[in-house]
């Protein structure tokens, strides 16, 4: 017999299930019949592929025993099983950053925090909120040795051989005294029809029965071994659409996603001709916790003929749509297909093509609230999609949403153009760090005075690599406001005119300011401000910036344009100003005040402070 100290992180989340998840604990009959049903997947794929398991004839069942003299509910399976290193790996540690991920999460609300447990991959530690002591009873298809796991939930467990005639997990729980109710059948009927009703494998309930019959003095009681099925046992996917309402896809996306919320929306086809297969996907209602992990859990189950085949893919759909959930049931696929490989087969290409149209086109389709929250949730993987798949940025561009300088919310780019009134067909946008400074931007003056609208993009890291890659929706062109002029209102004449009054003006400007700015020049773009800085369009670096914040490199900072508004009565006196001290203080203001409306930080922080004290003490 062999003592072990579960991982540290394990020890945690014992004490919390044990002591802290008091509401919603009947998910643990949810989380132990779906790693059941996990393992009856894994020994049936072998079943059809290994020569070793073939003439077995088996098929996979889930039996849930109460017995109300012992106090005990075992569940039983007879699926792939487990060895003794699978034991303490899958058991005794947990690889993935799960628990850490999980313990980060958790609100303190304990009907939410009981909701993340599946979602984790934590699945199995939630029999500790009712369970006084658990054995895992196991063998491990193909081998001789079957082993028992047994803890109180405490920082220790224990492994022994012992025997086991056939393949597969028993899972011993001795309740704790106070959950008795889970020796009543009706509640386990209820978990299992709510929670676990489309597990694809028969879940048959074994309990006794007690019949009294006669009356009075003749009273007996007798006693009577009953065992039913108490789920579906079909797998949903496979039958016909009009068989089906809602209230069936809402179960089963409950089932496989471990999500209680209902989704925001689900998608079932089938497909026929040359290819044939079945897809149902699902989009969750909230972002499933892990998107953002790089050890995310995909959620979608690839089957052939039914038979499972991996869970474990990223391949079968790309990596901006994992936060969709469901299943891809192929007919044409070799049963034994290579799991390793499955990037390169043709039929999985089709079919997964064919997917991401068929869910995108689902995406587009939403309106109302329900659009609303789509963004809410997914606008980021989206841009991540129109930058990563070519083949479907059409579709994604037709999605994805901004901010905007004259609407409320959040507006798709064929909301823009529909409104629109200019013949020049260009997208104007604006990328930066903060929604506040975008709509305060001077920059935008001319545009609201011109009327034009204006994206503000304020997701800086991933706008400003993504939008400059997007160039044109239809025949739009995006262009990027602080790389060019703005919309005109006087002649070319007129302002080389301006331009000329002011030269000596902004030639004593970029002397004091040197190398801080590449240019000083009069515009016309602001009409409330004295000034603004914009980028160089012809800087061969403006373009680079997406290139090396994707090879994860700060980005070299662009030479910057400082723009001053020759209409401003600050500009204007300051040209027929004679103070040298003055003209030089003001010049570095008119630098770091337009520097910080675009977000940016002036150069010394403290000289600009001292240097506005100055000037509003002259000003009194
Ligand atoms: P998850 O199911 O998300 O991996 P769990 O905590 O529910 O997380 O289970 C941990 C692991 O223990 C499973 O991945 C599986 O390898 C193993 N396991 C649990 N129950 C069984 C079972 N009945 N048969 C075989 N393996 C099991
Ligand atoms: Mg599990």
């Amino acid at each position: 017999m062999a003592k072990h100290q579960f991982q540290t992180e394990i020890g945690q989340l014992l004490k919390l299930m044990t002591h802290s998840l008091y509401s919603n604990k009947e998910i643990y009959i949810r989380e132990l019949v779906s790693n059941a049903s996990d393992a009856i997947d894994k020994f049936n794929y072998l079943s059809l592929t290994d020569e070793k398991f073939k003439s077995e004839n088996w098929s996979g069942k889930i039996t849930i025993k109460l017995d109300k003299e012992d106090d005990s509910l075992t569940i039983a399976d007879n699926g792939i099983g487990m060895s003794e290193s699978d034991l303490m790996e899958n058991l005794g540690t947990i690889a993935k950053s799960g628990t850490k991920a999980f313990m980060e999460k958790l609100t303190g609300d304990a009907k939410k925090d009981s909701n993340l447990i599946g979602q984790f991959g934590v699945g199995f530690y939630s029999v500790f909120m009712v369970a006084d002591h658990v054995d895992v009873i196991t063998k491990k298809a193909g081998e001789e040795q079957a082993y028992k796991f047994s803890t109180d939930g405490t920082g220790e467990y224990e492994i022994k051989p012992v025997t086991k005639e056939a393949h597969g997990t028993v899972i011993y729980i001795k309740l704790k005294e106070e959950e008795k109710e889970f020796l009543e059948p009706y509640r386990i009927q209820n978990i299992v029809k709510k929670y676990s009703n489309h597990i694809a494998y028969p879940i048959m309930l074994n309990y006794t029965e007690e019949i009294t019959e006669g009356e009075g003095d003749e009273k007996t009681t007798k006693k009577k071994n009953k065992t039913e099925q108490i789920n579906a046992a079909t797998a949903l996917w496979t039958l016909p659409k009009s068989e089906l309402k809602k209230e069936d896809y809402i179960e089963f996306y409950k089932t496989i996603s471990h999500d209680s919320e209902e989704p925001l929306l689900y998608l079932h086809n089938k497909v026929e001709g040359a290819q044939e297969f079945t897809t149902l996907f699902y989009i969750p209602k909230t972002a499933p916790m892990d998107i953002y992990r790089q050890d995310f859990t995909p959620g979608v189950k690839l089957y052939v003929k039914r038979v499972f085949i991996t869970d474990d893919s990223k391949e079968l759909l790309p990596l901006y749509l994992r936060f969709v959930r469901g299943i891809m049931d192929s007919e044409d696929l070799p049963l034994n297909v290579s799991r390793e490989l499955l990037q390169e087969n043709k039929i999985l290409a089709n079919m997964r093509q064919n997917s991401i149209k068929k869910i995108l086109q689902a995406i587009q389709k939403l309106s109302g609230d329900d659009q609303t929250r789509f963004t809410q949730q997914y606008n980021k993987l989206i841009k991540e999609g129109i930058y990563t798949d070519h083949t479907n940025k059409e579709l994604l561009l037709d999605i994805v949403r901004y901010k905007s300088s004259t609407q409320e919310g959040m507006v798709s780019f064929a909301d823009y153009i529909s409104r629109a009134n200019s013949e020049e067909k260009i997208i104007y946008y604006m990328i930066g760090e903060d929604e506040k400074v975008l709509r305060n931007s001077p920059l935008l003056e001319a545009y609201n005075k011109a009327n034009i609208e204006v994206l503000l993009m304020d997701d800086k890291d991933e706008d400003g690599i993504v939008t400059p890659t997007i160039e044109k929706y239809k025949e739009w062109e995006l262009k990027d406001i602080t790389a060019i002029d703005a919309p005109d209102t006087k002649t070319k004449e007129e302002k080389e005119e301006i331009e000329k009054e002011f030269k000596e003006l902004t030639d004593t400007i970029k002397e004091i300011l040197d190398k801080e700015v590449k240019e000083v020049k009069t515009t016309t773009r602001l009409t409330k401000s004295p000034s603004c800085v914009v980028k160089d369009p012809s800087d061969p670096m403006a373009g680079l910036a997406s290139v090396f914040a994707q090879m994860g490199q700060e980005v070299p900072e662009a030479p910057l344009i400082l723009e001053i508004n020759p209409e401003h009565e600050m500009i204007k006196k300051l040209a027929e100003s004679k103070d040298k001290k003055m003209i030089e203080d003001i010049s570095w203001v008119l630098l770091d005040a337009a520097k910080l409306s675009e977000g940016m930080d002036p150069k010394d922080k403290a000289a600009f402070a001292s240097r506005v004290a100055v000037l509003a003490t002259k000003a009194l």
